[in-house]
């Protein structure tokens, strides 16, 4: 046809940012959301409830038991993970149409989803955001001070363990400062494919 590329060069496009559970990946993609509404990020469905300030359709979809049920059933996901006790889920429609349309996709998701999307599109770039330190983590994980000591400590025992996926990346941002991450994430989703 000579147009050359094609799914290949398509699908180089798709960026996962994911992470352990703290690391602070959605403050990251707040921040790409507020100063850079140019790149377009895929919008999960979820079983949880909205927080506060949430909008339906901008952070996520919010979907009951019976609709996650559905979009699994119908292959309508590319991704999706139980994450403390909620399900979270791609839209694949949209992500598809994107990448063939030859424009960015960035994803945020969790380490479950990722290695789903490392099967399913093994030419993603997968992103892993690091703390800047294991103690830095920790007062993160702790932060609130709220929580009796044997659910804090579970939450360390998983991220011990999330931290070691790491090696399964493409590559590593440390989350030392929110500015830097969105710039240095920016750089590598506009950048051209090799
Ligand atoms: P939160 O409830 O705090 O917004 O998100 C909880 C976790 O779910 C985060 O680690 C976030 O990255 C992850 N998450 C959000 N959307 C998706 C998704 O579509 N798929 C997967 N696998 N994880 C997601």
């Amino acid at each position: 046809s000579g147009i050359s590329g094609g799914a290949a060069a398509a699908s180089q496009r798709l960026t996962v940012l994911s992470g352990p559970s703290g690391v602070g990946k959605s403050t990251v993609v707040r921040e790409i959301r507020r100063k850079h509404p140019e790149v377009w990020l895929s919008v999960s469905v979820t079983t949880r409830s909205p927080r506060p300030g949430e909008t339906d359709g901008v952070e996520y979809f919010f979907v009951d038991d019976t609709e996650f049920d559905r979009l699994v059933a119908a292959g309508e996901l590319l991704e999706w993970a139980e994450f403390a006790g909620n399900r979270y889920g791609t839209p694949r429609g949209p992500v598809e149409s994107r990448l063939r349309a030859g424009h960015p996709v960035l994803l945020e998701i969790d380490l479950q989803g990722a290695r789903q999307v490392r099967e399913t599109m093994p030419d993603a770039l997968l992103v892993f955001l690091a703390p800047p330190s294991w103690e830095e983590l920790v007062r993160r994980l702790t932060g609130r001070g709220t929580e009796p000591p044997e659910v804090v400590q579970r939450r360390l025992d998983t991220a011990r363990v999330e931290l070691a996926a790491e090696k399964e990346f493409d590559l590593t941002l440390v989350n030392t400062s929110v500015r830097d991450v969105c710039d240095e994430l920016l750089a590598l989703i506009v950048a051209p494919t090799v």
